[in-house]
């Protein structure tokens, strides 16, 4: 499948590992918006939230547990944010859910 993200899990495509577990892997991201900007994919292709369902959702719950690890590991104690955006209204680049973890410094208010 040509999925940019598939790639970088298969390690086709390199990219700077921070987590890694049986469902899930975060790399940085190559365009940081903060000091700390990660990416937390699932192995698995899953298009979006919009893909989310009673059959893969699992895979999700794992994800959620894994972020905290990450923001410990990554000092994150001062807060983060976890942003994922679905569809083109929310500007969704890469068609392979992802969660960006967003920290390391005083974020906006702003969220849209
Ligand atoms: P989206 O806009 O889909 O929510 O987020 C996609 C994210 O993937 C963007 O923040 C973008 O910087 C990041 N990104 C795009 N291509 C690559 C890449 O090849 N490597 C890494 N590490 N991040 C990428
Ligand atoms: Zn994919």
């Amino acid at each position: 499948m040509d999925c940019l993200f598939c790639k970088i899990v298969a390690g086709d495509i390199p990219s700077s590992k921070v987590y890694e577990d049986e469902y899930a892997y975060a790399f940085r991201d190559i365009n940081p918006q903060a000091p700390v900007h990660i990416l937390i994919v699932p192995k698995e292709h899953i298009p979006s939230v919009d893909g989310i369902n009673s059959s893969n959702s699992a895979v999700v719950a794992k994800i959620f547990e894994a972020i905290p690890k990450i923001a410990a590991q990554e000092d994150l104690g001062g807060g983060y944010r976890v942003i994922s955006n679905c569809g083109d209204n929310a500007c969704q680049s890469v068609k392979h859910l992802h969660f960006h973890i967003v920290g390391g410094a005083q974020l906006s208010e702003q969220m849209a």
